[in-house]
């Protein structure tokens, strides 16, 4: 999971980019970095670090022109180490460039292969060089056809922004499973100012209306001097081994986006809401509260409360200034890990029935642990109630999920995982409820096929139904290790 932040035409466009990536922190923790153009030179300013510990007012200003992007970064692929930040720079064709990527490319193993084969120096481990390398050997005469040229030979999930001295271009891979969306600024100069971002709570930070997202297989180019935009669709033949076109990431609206983002145009709180109300009626149980595991579970038990009529009570707090590294100070204190990030309410829960809402049961680690540690706050009856269906396999997307043998879910029955997290009773929202309640959202009516069945949904974690050969490949290699 990763975030990306472009702005054109404005005054301070490397602080319009810090507040962007502010904004956008809880897509990625490791790494910051902006670039910015000015006439023929981009700069660039990147290190490992949340975005305010990255950037203080001196690199900001060093940062010059009127146009910039961004990235925060969650590894997913190639690990954490430094040449891994982005933006990442290079000259293809003499022209410098700049490049942010969301997603993970599902072929990179394949892709990197050949290209150290066929003679090329790579310094980083992380997938996004490779997207620079195949676009400088690209053949084509245009900046713009060695980009349209080179998306073809990937496979898996990108969405990207890449910056030159003369163009922002957006792009997002034929499947759409990262949310881009562009908005607007307004401008001193009578030319418009466009921002882009992978969510649209970034836009209110800096003060840009939403426009509209990047369509799937779509590349828009902004020309810098003047603001005008275009758009092109890269040949979606070259696809035709993917099952479904449109395949948007599930998950971001279960966990990954913040609640005050519209993505693909649906409100995340909302679509939390919607989700334990769903959660609520199909899988009803007799309590005093309905609690929440923060921070995406609050929505969802809400909803549970208001489709249930079993009042909402804060029943966990969560502590938001959990670094990565602490000093345990004692090994005395049980689920010290846990309790320093949530903490259950003690005076609140004793004595009572809890219904406890989260967004999903990965290793089911701290699932156990909650449960634990309501019961010795003198919880009476813990149940769990999970706002999705039970994760089974790895995504290969964009998303840092665990190995498919240390998914609670590939391992165990859902009666087996209520045994061994020790709660209550147990149950999930189920792929087709989870379906219908995005369903309820969308405004048109989808058109192929397969997506009337999903919607055009990703939900291949939950069901091992990944859009391309290479993903189902892997998942089978992983299958073998399960077995
Ligand atoms: S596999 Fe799951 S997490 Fe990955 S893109 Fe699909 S829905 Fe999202």
């Amino acid at each position: 999971m990763c975030g990306v932040f472009g702005v054109t035409n404005t005054e301070n466009a490397s602080k319009i980019a810090y507040l962007g990536l502010f904004a956008l922190q809880h897509r990625g923790q490791e790494s910051a970095g902006i670039s910015c153009t000015d006439e023929n030179v981009i700069h660039t300013h990147r290190n490992a670090g949340l975005v305010s510990d990255v950037f203080k007012e001196e690199q900001l200003v060093k940062l010059e022109g009127n146009h910039a992007l961004g990235h925060v970064r969650y590894s997913t692929a190639g690990g954490n180490i430094g040449a891994n930040i982005q933006p990442l720079t290079a000259r293809i064709g003499g022209i410098p460039v700049s490049l942010s990527h969301n997603g993970n490319i599902v072929n990179s193993d394949e892709l990197r292969t050949h290209l150290e084969n066929s003679g090329a120096i790579l310094q980083a481990t992380a997938d996004t060089e490779l997207i620079l390398h195949i676009m400088a050997r690209s053949n084509k005469a245009t900046f713009l056809e060695k980009l349209m040229h080179s998306f073809e030979e990937l496979c898996g999930a990108f969405s990207l922004l890449i910056l030159t001295p003369t163009h922002l271009y957006a792009v997002v891979d034929a499947c759409g499973y990262r949310p881009l969306s562009l908005g607007k600024l307004k401008s001193s100069n009578g030319l418009p100012s466009w921002v882009l971002s992978s969510e649209t709570c970034a836009m209110d930070l800096v003060g840009a209306t939403f426009i509209r997202d990047i369509a799937p297989g779509e590349i828009l180019s902004i020309e810098l001097a003047t603001g005008e935009r275009k758009s092109h669709y890269f040949n979606l033949t070259a696809f035709q081994s993917l099952k479904r076109q449109h395949a948007k990431c599930i998950f971001e609206h279960v966990y990954f986006a913040r609640p005050d983002s519209l993505v693909w145009n649906i409100l995340a709180n909302d679509a939390r809401f919607a989700m334990g109300e769903a959660l609520a009626k199909n899988n009803p149980v007799d309590a005093d509260m309905v609690i929440a595991v923060p921070d995406s579970g609050v929505p969802m038990a809400m909803g549970y409360a208001h489709a249930s009529g079993i009042p909402y009570k804060i029943g966990l707090i969560r502590n938001h200034y959990v670094g990565r590294t602490f000093i345990e100070p004692t090994q005395n204190v049980r689920n010290f890990k846990v309790r320093l990030k949530l903490n259950p309410v003690r005076e609140t829960v004793r004595g009572k029935k809890v219904v406890v809402i989260d967004d999903s049961i990965v290793r089911g680690t701290t699932s156990r642990k909650i449960i634990e540690l309501l019961y010795e706050a003198g919880a009476k009856e813990v149940h769990m109630r999970i706002a999705s269906p039970p994760v089974k396999y790895p995504c290969y997307y964009g998303i840092d999920t665990p190995k498919r043998k240390e998914l609670l879910a590939q391992i165990m029955t859902p009666l087996e995982m209520n045994d061994h997290l020790k709660s209550e009773t147990l149950a999930f929202l189920s792929e087709e409820q989870l379906i219908a309640v995005m369903q309820k959202f969308q405004q048109k009516p989808t058109l192929q096929k397969e997506e009337k069945e999903n919607g055009g949904w990703c939900t291949a974690c939950f069901t091992g139904n990944y859009q391309d050969e290479i993903a189902q490949t892997k998942g089978y290699a992983e299958k073998r290790e399960v077995l």
